[in-house]
């Protein structure tokens, strides 16, 4: 299949511009040119004259499956809140529930430009499944806990690999993925280190994000968290990390020439008062940073175009600094610099020719776009999800006109209806 956007204006993350009256021409799974006047015979024509094409938005950490638990429990103390109301009904969550409520996520990532993620849950092969019926590119990581199945969980890892690793036209990958410092002790960590070096030597975690972990690792340990995982050797792999929040000015020097990637979850940290990421010292330090929403318990949704939007206003109050994590940065935390946290930016993340194509393609022909003055400001400050009209996913629409195109939208609205009404039940 062939798609030809004429006459349309595209973002460019790599020289930080919008580039006005360009053809886009996507050929296959991939941006195959982008040009001037371009007379490339298409299957697909679009007058792309009152839009806007950015790379698609990518969602560096959530837990897809936690969807079923919206509005289920809030405004809780953390410990009283997981005791006592997640992991006693996350108990209960069958391999089905954590599929439509992974599928539910997708869907409402997809509706707000988000085409790529990486999830933190269990039961992925349902959520393999889930992102290969709707289409969506994705990291899909086993939480590791340890516990009497930590052996069992491994095995899910491996067998998670070998069965849906690079499939869906390699739109999956798996990645070995403990869940924190606190949750997996020092042999455990050890293990699934190795494990990650078995695989394509990444791992994902949940890094520093209160101020207890801290405390208890410098009372176990006698370091920082990050001084910790270099010392078994995490920092030798490729580390998706995220939160982030309480990460202090050594360890920032210590990872800034490293592989490893905070990724930013704005509404958690405030949600479960976690803290204020320093995000600016960061950047400052030549850091790369993704965006994330983290899962909708702590969220509650998993729109990343309200993620971006926090995300810049917030440290601007934070820092008492309107001029720290301007639009434009925020841009590229979402798409390459996303990319580059996840280990993907050689295929995603910009609009470049041989690039994969997935995109989203904004309708300017609203109140958040008028009066057209800057763009990147309006991608950061004002647009909506209403305002996206079509995303593409390895050259293939999964949304078009505001419709989701693989699957029955409100059929997963139902069918997510019906598994909490049978889960409260259980
Ligand atoms: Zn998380």
């Amino acid at each position: 299949m062939s798609i030809l956007i004429k006459n349309t204006r595209i973002l460019d993350v790599i020289e930080e511009e919008i580039k006005e009256d360009v053809d886009l021409y996507i050929e296959g799974n991939k941006i195959s040119k982008i040009g001037k006047n371009l007379t490339c015979q298409a299957d697909t024509l679009i007058d792309g004259r009152d839009k806007l094409v950015t790379p698609g938005f990518i969602n560096g950490h959530t837990h897809l499956g936690m969807s079923l638990l919206r509005n289920f429990a809030d405004d809780m103390e953390l410990k009283t809140w997981l005791e006592d109301a997640i992991w006693p009904i996350e108990a209960k969550l069958t391999p089905e529930d954590i599929y439509w409520g992974s599928m539910l996520s997708m869907a409402e990532m997809i509706r707000s430009g988000a085409t790529c993620f990486c999830d933190q849950y269990y039961e992925m092969d349902r959520v393999g499944d889930a992102a290969l019926e709707i289409g969506m590119r994705g990291i899909l990581t086993r939480g590791l806990i340890e516990d009497d199945d930590k052996d069992l969980k491994l095995e899910q890892t491996r067998a998670l690999y070998q069965n849906y690793h690079k499939k869906g036209n390699g739109r999956l990958r798996v990645v070995p993925s403990p869940h924190a410092i606190y949750t997996c002790g020092e042999d455990y960590l050890k293990e699934i280190i190795s494990l990650a070096k078995e695989m394509d030597g990444v791992i994902n975690i949940h890094m520093s994000e209160t101020i207890k972990e801290v405390e208890d690792c410098k009372k176990d340990h006698h370091m920082t968290p990050i001084q910790y995982i270099e010392s078994i050797g995490m920092l030798d792999l490729h580390v998706i990390a995220a939160h982030c929040v309480h990460i202090t000015e050594d360890e920032m020097d210590l990872v800034k020439n490293r592989n490893f990637y905070p990724i930013y979850n704005p509404t958690s940290n405030l949600k479960l008062a976690s803290g204020f990421t320093p995000v600016q010292k960061m950047l400052d330090k030549g850091i790369v940073l993704g965006i994330g929403t983290d899962g909708d318990s702590s969220n509650n949704n998993q729109n990343i175009l309200e993620e971006m939007h926090l995300a810049s206003v917030v440290n601007k109050a934070v820092t008492m600094d309107p001029k720290a994590v301007p639009a434009m940065e925020i841009l590229k935390m979402a798409t390459i610099h996303g990319a580059k946290a996840l280990g993907l930016d050689e295929s995603i993340g910009s609009i470049e020719e041989g690039k994969l194509a997935d995109l989203v393609i904004f309708n300017l022909n609203s109140s958040s776009f008028t009066p057209r003055n800057n763009l990147i400001s309006a991608l950061c400050y004002s647009a909506q999800e209403e305002d996206i009209e079509s995303v593409l996913i390895d050259g293939e629409f999964v949304l078009k006109d505001r419709e989701l195109t693989k699957v029955d939208y409100k059929q997963v609205l139902k069918e997510v209806q019906e598994c909490m009404d049978q889960l409260l039940q259980r």
